[in-house]
């Protein structure tokens, strides 16, 4: 429990939902935060691989700052501007041609399970189940934590919702096992984000866009965490689909398609575009507010030499990583692109962060400075820096990161 005599700020009215630092952000700038006492801290977590073009890009203001001018919300049973021009760049750079937006990625993915299960009651009688995978992340509404496959997320608040069998990421066989007339979909992230980093394997995902075509089931893709650049490529499916058969049938958005603001998205083909009226909606969804912004992002990271950048990044952070791997006898890097984690091979990642964000600033050249870092689990540290990361910024990390695994082992 915070302890709110500790700062100047109180924190007693907000709901104890997880367990916060005794730090209040005030300020953001690419890719650092400043806290309410000054300190400066060199951001690798970035919102959750959110903000993809750092902290308060000039990009995101001004698109707020003219679109609040202009119209904020005519309601979601009209058309507004924004939200077509940013429904039309979705379609026009992936396979989808049909988008409902929304307003957090757990949204996105309920949106895709009730599509699914729409598709599945007029197109393969009545199936329903989505087969995920253990130790998946679909996010926290009641359908999307049964969908997940973090243990005793599908019971927490029993009674949630069922249909959801549980196969092993990379192992086709578990997938086929639970494949029946009941399947409508199967649904997974390409990188499991939450899990650690986990990626797919190319072949894995290739032999279930084949397996799901073979027992006339649909595919989606999670890319909340992996999409709109993140893995170097516009979003992750591409990595493994070379042509539109290999395609999947459904991708959800989230996090960088907003660059820090609520915008998220469920993005189908046309032919598993099956609502009917009145099926899906929502007060918020799609405002020109937050699809201005979506726009002016992903205007800037189709921007040519954008996407190469992340990739160059991303094998830089790759390299970096792997030479703390080699010269402190960890584990081993792994990763797509800006998307990436560190195996400690012992269970003192939580220690790193501390000592990272609390203790770093103690050391030569880093004064008055701490670094964020994220650890999904007990021996994983995870890198999510800005899309537009320097190298300089990666050798600070990396130089910070030396010196709090030493310190915390
Ligand atoms: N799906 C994936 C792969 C995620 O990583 C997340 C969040 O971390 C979600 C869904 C849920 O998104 P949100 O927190 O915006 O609801």
């Amino acid at each position: 429990m915070t302890n709110a005599h500790d700062l100047e700020f109180p924190v007693q009215n907000l709901m104890e939902v997880t367990e916060r630092p005794e730090i209040v952000f005030v300020k953001g700038d690419g890719a650092y935060l400043t806290d309410h006492r000054g300190k400066r801290y060199l951001d690798f977590v970035q919102g959750w691989a959110v903000t993809c073009l750092g902290h308060c890009p000039p990009v995101v203001g001004e698109a707020l700052a003219a679109q609040a001018r202009e119209l904020i919300t005519p309601s979601p049973a009209f058309y507004n501007e924004p939200s077509l021009r940013l429904a039309g760049m979705i379609a026009a750079h992936s396979r989808f041609q049909r988008v409902f937006f929304t307003n957090s990625g757990a949204e996105a993915n309920e949106g895709a399970i009730k599509l699914a299960r729409k598709w599945g009651r007029r197109f393969k009688g009545g199936a329903y189940e989505i087969i995920t995978f253990d130790h998946a992340f679909h996010g926290r509404t009641l359908a999307t934590m049964s969908a997940s496959g973090k243990p005793g997320w599908d019971t927490m608040f029993a009674p949630q919702v069922d249909g959801f069998p549980k196969a092993t990421l990379n192992d086709i066989a578990s997938v086929e096992a639970r494949i029946s007339a009941r399947t409508a979909a199967v649904m997974l992230e390409p990188v499991q984000g939450e899990a650690g980093v986990l990626p797919a394997t190319v072949e894995f995902l290739r032999e279930l866009r084949a397996l799901t075509r073979r027992h006339h089931c649909l595919m989606i893709v999670d890319e909340v965490q992996t999409g709109v650049g993140r893995t170097g490529t516009l979003w992750a499916y591409e990595h493994f689909a070379r042509t539109a058969a290999e395609a999947p049938d459904i991708m959800t958005l989230g996090k960088g398609l907003g660059g820090g603001v609520p915008l998220a998205a469920l993005c189908a083909t046309e032919d598993v575009s099956v609502f009917e009226h009145g099926e899906q909606g929502g007060t918020f969804n799609g405002s020109p507010l937050m699809t201005a912004v979506g726009g002016a992002v992903l205007t800037k990271i189709l921007e040519p030499g954008f996407l190469p950048g992340v990739v160059d990044a991303g094998n830089y952070l790759g390299a970096q990583l792997s030479a703390v791997v080699r010269d402190l006898d960890l584990s081993h890097e792994r990763g797509w692109g800006l998307l990436r984690a560190l195996a400690l091979g012992a269970d003192f990642a939580g220690r790193v962060v501390t000592y990272a964000r609390d203790e770093l600033h103690k050391h030569p050249g880093w004064d008055d400075m701490g670094l964020l870092l994220n650890a999904p689990r007990p021996d994983t540290i995870r890198f999510m820096p800005p899309l537009n990361v320097t190298r300089g910024e990666i050798d600070r990390m990396t130089e910070g990161l030396r010196i709090a695994i030493d310190a915390a082992r």
